[in-house]
């Protein structure tokens, strides 16, 4: 059973290196402790890195992260560098790309202590499941413009949605056997409306076939934003196309008080990204700062997604008590960074976690 792995870093841009040095110690520690190897190995790349040698993405940082078991990302690009045609460095959408990470994961979590603008004290957990690779995106690009009439074209297929509802239906069962949800998957999409998605739906519905042992609903996109506001305890795991998804996933990040504690994950079939929701913050890197919590919680899922795929039942364990900490640190709202109405810098936060770990 293999029990060493290779992490490659994508340290990035403003606060990046700033958030992601605490995190891989805080892994490193944990890995010492558990009885398995973490190998990690920097990969350069983004828009500090195109500035200082005109290549934003080394073909030897996209082989690193190709032959590596996981890929922590932090944050890359910066407003004021660009390409010369205007658009903003963005190494990670070209993994997503290259690596085919078909599964966008944005786990939804609002914690006891968490600020959220909703007016409840129920907690709420679920994982909202973005298609990253066709969908509404498909032409992204590529669109057609002529003078009186612009076209995208919507894409959906089985060779993406079968794997994608797969991963949707078996991550509620590990987060049922977890005791984490009821083991639900919600395909959200517009049936109603577009053959796609009727199409869509149809697959899903196959998918659900096989699982016997989990419920399956669907609800229509516009009805799951009223819900996501008006009840979204009752959501487990939901799946939805591309662009639903990045509108859905800032919904969820409203819903958690912001983008401080939202981490994600980018998975495909043999490949998986993991990093926060939120950007390089250049209005506050450099100063220590900055909330490292969305990096920590992606490391956990690094750590649970690799534990699950490779046997290892003790790096499944310490992501969970990887969030576990983190939560013990928002409850007790003594070290807090600025962000969540703290004080606190980014050492002292990483100090609190790795506290809560012991
Ligand atoms: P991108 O387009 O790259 O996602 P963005 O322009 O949407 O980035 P962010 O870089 O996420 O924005 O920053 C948005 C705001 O949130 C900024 O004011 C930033 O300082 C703040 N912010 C983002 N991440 C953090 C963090 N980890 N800790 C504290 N503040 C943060």
């Amino acid at each position: 059973m293999k029990s060493t792995f290779q992490i490659a870093v994508f340290q990035g841009d403003g606060i990046g290196p700033e958030i992601m040095a605490p995190t891989v110690e805080l892994l490193s520690g944990l890995a010492t402790a558990g009885g398995y190897g973490l190998n990690f190995a920097d990969a350069p790349a983004g828009a500090a890195h195109y500035r200082d040698t005109g290549e934003s993405f080394p073909v030897a940082s996209m082989e690193a992260a190709r032959s590596a078991d996981a890929i922590l990302l932090s944050a890359m690009g910066l407003p004021d560098v660009r390409y010369p045609d205007g658009t903003e460095i963005s190494p990670q959408i070209d993994l997503r790309k290259a690596l085919t990470l078909f599964a966008g994961v944005r786990p939804i979590t609002i914690r006891p202590g968490q600020p959220t603008p909703l007016a409840t004290d129920k907690p709420v957990d679920f994982v909202l499941i973005r298609e990253s690779t066709e969908g509404l995106f498909y032409t992204q690009g590529r669109g057609e413009v002529e003078r009186d009439e612009a076209r995208e074209t919507l894409r959906i297929t089985r060779a993406i949605c079968e794997p994608l509802f797969k991963f949707a239906f078996d991550l509620a069962a590990s987060r049922k056997a977890a005791g984490r949800g009821p083991g639900k998957v919600t395909c959200v999409d517009k049936a109603n409306v577009f053959r796609a998605f009727a199409f869509f739906r149809e697959m899903f519905d196959a998918e659900a076939a096989k699982h016997p042992g989990l419920e399956a609903d669907h609800a229509y996109v516009d009805a799951t934003a009223l819900w996501m506001v008006e009840r979204p305890w009752s959501f487990d795991v939901m799946v939805t196309e591309n662009m639903f998804g990045d509108i859905l996933s800032d919904l969820g990040a409203g819903l958690m008080g912001g983008l401080g504690l939202a981490p994600s994950a980018d998975i495909g079939a043999d490949h998986a990204v993991f990093q926060p929701c939120h950007g390089s913050a250049p209005d506050i890197a450099g100063q220590g700062v900055a909330n490292p919590m969305a990096m920590i919680l992606s490391a956990a899922m690094m750590l649970e997604w690799l534990g699950g795929r490779h046997g290892v039942p003790a790096m499944t364990a310490d992501g969970a008590r990887l969030r576990d900490a983190v939560d013990k640190v928002v409850a007790e709202a003594r070290v807090l960074t600025r962000d969540l109405g703290g004080t606190a810098g980014t050492a002292d936060v990483a100090a609190a976690v790795k506290e809560a770990l012991a």
